[in-house]
């Protein structure tokens, strides 16, 4: 048998305190796995630790688009918007799984503060950021043309429109790719692995971490050539281990979105809309949902504890009526809601939506790297300046170190031929075990051709192919493939991030999780207190998903 991606935790848990690392990362969202990957590639020998599961900071909550970033043009970020749009393009070819092109809409509307001129402006440059990269140039919209594309924009204020090009994807799934590669390249990654200090040699380099295992309480050390700091919104508290007195780096902003069932809001192309104070609404069709997103305003409070409150709700509403009046959304049609921090950096005399969304990347004195802001988009380029930059530490200590592969590395699932003979190809296969033929296009999307591993579970056990909720495509397979190959060990993982009953479910996967629970346990040895205390665990986050909405 194949050996699982993921060696056995307290094989990698040995491995962690059993030598010494070049890299060792903390943080296990998008950039800290991009660095893990980048560095794998180039032959490091790397740790990296996240206190819970890959991707549950910021990296899961995001609006989930590989874009160039329309609205940072209007800001003369016209860097960002460049490198994020030729990111962009690579990530279409390297992992066309997970980033999808799509089509997106930009109604004009009368006083919401963008001209036909800007609009076609802004478009233009856009085109011309692209390369030509993109599968096609935008095309300006007659208000007639706009409405037989999307009925739901009908409303007085309607002007005009655009068709511009760019890509939707699956930020959990994308960050879980970063780490699965550099697991097959020999990267040590654990979950629930706390890091709560760093070690210092005589003269006063950084060099190792402390951390303690949240699942055994057990205290670890270990000792690496370079330490990265990749915590996002956490990443002043992590400076604190290195400086206990550093001043704050970071301006947080928080973003919140929600959900409502696609029949709710029946959008056939994600919609950016522009709104009168200067922000972009998203409406972005996904499968049963359409994501409407998302707020951009200060945040000071708990890291630990943040989620969307009355008036974030009362804004994505308000603004969402604005755009489909015809929809008159409630707080009764929502079926989910989240919220995350931008980690962006403090710029004085600036409005948060103003702050630049560039990434950022400091070494302290002692040789702690601190990489903080950036975007899901240009994660991989960001990777790969991280590890530039601890190549000169490791230069200094006489190790060599490769250039980056990762511009021309596909992802783990991506596909070795082209989309449609892929698909053809598992939709016969989903047919020959039986299955609905539309569980392959799930499959196909959410794995790519990993997804034979899904299949495969579901030939071999009758059961794993119930689904986890009557309107959704996901397997009971899928579970024990994210517990067996996914590094899953909780419900919340599983159905937050592995799948997405979480916000794509009604009742947000309450009815599934006993079954998912009784899965997990099987797979992963639990008595009856951890699978209670893990069914509580998610009780909770739903709890706090519907926290505004009373
Ligand atoms: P995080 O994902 O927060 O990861 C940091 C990790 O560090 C966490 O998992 C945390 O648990 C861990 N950690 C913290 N402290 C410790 C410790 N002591 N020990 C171990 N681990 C620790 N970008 C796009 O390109 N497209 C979008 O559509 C988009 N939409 C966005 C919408 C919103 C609302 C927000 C907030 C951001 C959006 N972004 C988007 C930006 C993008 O999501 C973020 O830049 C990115 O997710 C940040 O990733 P990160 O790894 O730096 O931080």
């Amino acid at each position: 048998m194949r050996p699982a991606a993921f060696p056995p935790r307290e094989a990698r848990l040995a491995a962690l305190t059993g030598g010494v690392f070049d890299v060792a990362i903390i943080g296990g969202g998008i950039t800290g796995a991009a660095a893990a990957r980048d560095a794998a590639a180039r032959g490091l020998a790397v740790a990296l630790l996240e206190r819970e599961d890959w991707a549950s900071g910021t990296s899961w909550r995001s609006s989930k688009l590989i874009h160039g970033g329309l609205r940072y043009l209007a800001h003369g970020h016209f860097h960002l918007v460049f490198e994020s749009l030729a990111e962009r393009a690579r990530l279409e070819r390297l992992a066309p799984h997970l980033v999808e092109p799509v089509d997106f809409v930009f109604p004009l509307h009368r006083g919401h503060g963008v001209s036909g001129l800007q609009l076609e402006a802004g478009l233009t440059l856009y085109d011309l950021l692209s390369l030509g990269r993109a599968p096609h140039r935008h095309r300006r919209l007659s208000r007639d043309q706009l409405l037989r594309r999307e009925r739901l924009l009908e409303s007085p204020d309607l002007l005009a429109g655009a068709l511009y090009s760019d890509a939707r994807t699956d930020d959990a799934r994308l960050t879980l790719e970063n780490v699965l590669d550099a697991v097959s390249l020999g990267a040590v990654a654990v979950t629930r692995i706390e890091v709560e200090g760093l070690s210092k040699d005589a003269a006063g380099r950084v060099s190792g971490v402390l951390a303690r295992d949240r699942e055994s309480g057990r205290a670890l050390a270990l000792t690496a050539r370079a330490v990265i700091n990749a915590t996002g919104p956490w990443s002043d508290q992590t400076r604190r281990f290195d400086e206990k007195d550093a001043p704050p780096q970071l301006r947080l902003s928080k973003g919140a979105h929600l959900t409502v069932a696609a029949a709710r809001l029946p959008v056939s192309h994600p919609v950016a809309s522009s709104l009168p104070e200067g922000r972009l609404l998203f409406a972005i069709p996904y499968g049963p949902v359409t994501l409407v997103g998302t707020t951009d305003s200060d945040y000071v409070g708990p890291l630990d504890d943040v989620s969307a409150d009355r008036a974030d709700v009362g804004e994505l509403l308000a603004a969402a009526n604005r755009v489909f009046p015809s929809a008159s959304l409630s707080g009764g049609d929502i079926v989910a809601t989240f919220a995350s921090l931008r980690p962006l950096l403090a710029e004085s005399g600036k409005s948060v939506q103003d702050t630049s969304r560039e990434e950022a990347l400091t070494v302290s004195p002692s040789g702690l790297l601190t990489v903080t802001g950036g975007k899901l988009t240009t994660h991989r380029r960001m990777g790969q300046k991280v590890i530039d930059r601890a190549a000169a530490i490791l230069r200094g200590s006489g190790r060599d170190v490769n250039a980056s592969p990762t511009g021309d590395r596909p992802f783990p699932g991506a596909p070795d031929s082209p989309w449609d003979v892929f698909l053809a190809r598992l939709e016969r296969e989903v047919q020959d075990a039986g299955l609905d033929p539309a569980v392959a296009a799930h499959l196909a999307r959410r794995y790519g051709k990993r997804a034979k591993g899904v299949l495969a579970l579901a030939v071999a056990e009758r059961g794993l192919r119930e689904r986890l909720d009557p309107g959704l495509p996901e397997l009971s397979a899928e579970i024990v493939f994210a517990a067996r190959e996914e590094d899953a060990r909780s419900v919340t993982d599983a159905l937050t991030r592995r799948t997405h009953l979480f916000w794509q479910a009604p009742g947000q996967g309450e009815g599934a999780a006993e079954r998912v629970a009784h899965l997990l346990a099987r797979e992963l040895s639990w008595n009856p207190a951890r699978s209670r205390e893990s069914l509580q665990d998610f009780e909770r986050e739903v709890s706090r998903a519907r926290r505004a909405l009373g």
